[in-house]
């Protein structure tokens, strides 16, 4: 999918919002197993971003394979059918928060 929008701010596969990790696994809880924290923290993203300028029209041409193990209508045989997601930091872990559990 091309819709992935991810606002941790921590994790080194974060550009501007975008994810550049080309596939992420999200767990049977939607946390995102793919994450992979900064060694400088918060503050070293922020540093990051600063300096790069981004390249907008890039980032929103990244496609992201999305694998999936949590129950939601949108997963499919493991992977996620959505056409947009939004990942985000939750108090402990970074999640996907458009998961929809069957009713
Ligand atoms: S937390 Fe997951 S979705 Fe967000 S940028 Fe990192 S790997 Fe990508
Ligand atoms: S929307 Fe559902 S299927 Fe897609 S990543 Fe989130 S929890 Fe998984």
């Amino acid at each position: 999918m091309k819709g992935l929008k991810c606002t941790t701010n921590n994790c080194e596969h974060n550009d501007h919002d975008h994810c550049m990790a080309g596939i992420i696994d999200i767990s049977e809880s939607a946390v995102c197993k793919t994450k992979l924290k900064r060694e400088g923290g918060t503050l070293s993203q922020i540093f990051a971003e600063y300096e790069a300028a981004p390249d907008i029209e890039m980032l929103e041409d990244v496609e992201t394979v999305v694998q999936c193990d949590a129950d939601c209508v949108y997963n499919t045989n493991r992977m996620c059918s959505r056409e947009n997601l939004n990942i985000e930091d939750s108090v402990i872990r970074t999640k996907c928060f458009s998961r929809k559990k069957p009713v």
